[in-house]
């Protein structure tokens, strides 16, 4: 992949227009809009796509995945109500866009990625923007055990079920937000963790996200 790490007054200006669209397509903090105004997407996309990056869509990255579009970034973001000092698990690093998102928020961030390519790939601009995002490559569906219980966990990939062994890794009052249906749409959901074994569950609106491939996945 060929990366521009340049930034430009003509890229700021789009990543400007995005954010007001993005915030006028939902309802999202101030201090979430300003991050896409801040963060250059750009940078996480092959440089053909450098302009089209500040469109509010998704593109390829390569291995047949690809980056989420950034409405469906925020709206993730806004169900696990972050705060700073969060241990968040993310399963799916893809290209590191939603985890720079987290990161940016004050988040402790542990991301998971099946593919090695595309994890080395997010691990060169998440150093490049001096973001601290643990990663790891591995089935995401198992979690990280080691390092669990987790505040929140995210999973950027379309399950077929609720990993069972996702929501064991959950801390008590912890939210896991997961895109679950078929492999063309699914219906949003924030399950809550009310105690060691009870949950809540929340429907939000439908998606389309690349399957969520492993153990407890496709
Ligand atoms: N959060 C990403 C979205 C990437 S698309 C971003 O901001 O760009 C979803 C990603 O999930 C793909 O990169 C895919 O390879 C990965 N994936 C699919 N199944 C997985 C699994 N079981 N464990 C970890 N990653 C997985």
């Amino acid at each position: 992949m060929s990366r521009n790490f340049v930034d430009t007054y003509k890229l700021k200006g789009l990543r400007k227009k995005l954010s007001e669209e993005l915030a006028a397509k939902g309802n999202f903090d101030y201090s979430l809009i300003n991050i896409f105004a801040n963060l250059p997407r750009h940078f996480f996309l092959d440089s053909a796509f450098a302009e089209k990056a500040y469109q509010d869509q998704a593109f390829p990255i390569g291995e047949g995945q690809t980056i989420s579009q950034p409405y469906t970034v925020a709206y993730q973001t806004m169900l696990l109500e972050v705060k700073p000092g969060d241990k968040i698990l993310e399963i799916g690093t893809g290209s590191g866009y939603q985890a720079a998102i987290l990161a940016s928020l004050g988040a402790k961030v542990y991301s998971v990625e099946r593919v090695q390519k595309l994890s080395d790939e997010a691990k060169k601009v998440l150093q490049h923007l001096k973001l601290m995002v643990k990663q790891y490559v591995g089935d995401g569906t198992l979690g990280l055990p080691k390092h669990a219980p987790f505040d929140k966990i995210i999973v950027t990939a379309a399950a077929p079920i609720v990993p069972e062994t996702l929501l064991a890794q959950l801390q008590v009052g912890g939210y896991l937000v997961i895109p679950v249906g078929d492999k063309e749409t699914q219906e949003m959901r924030r399950i809550i963790k009310t105690s060691e074994s009870t949950y809540k569950t929340q429907t939000f609106d439908t998606f389309r996200f690349v399957p969520l491939i492993g153990e407890e996945g496709w």
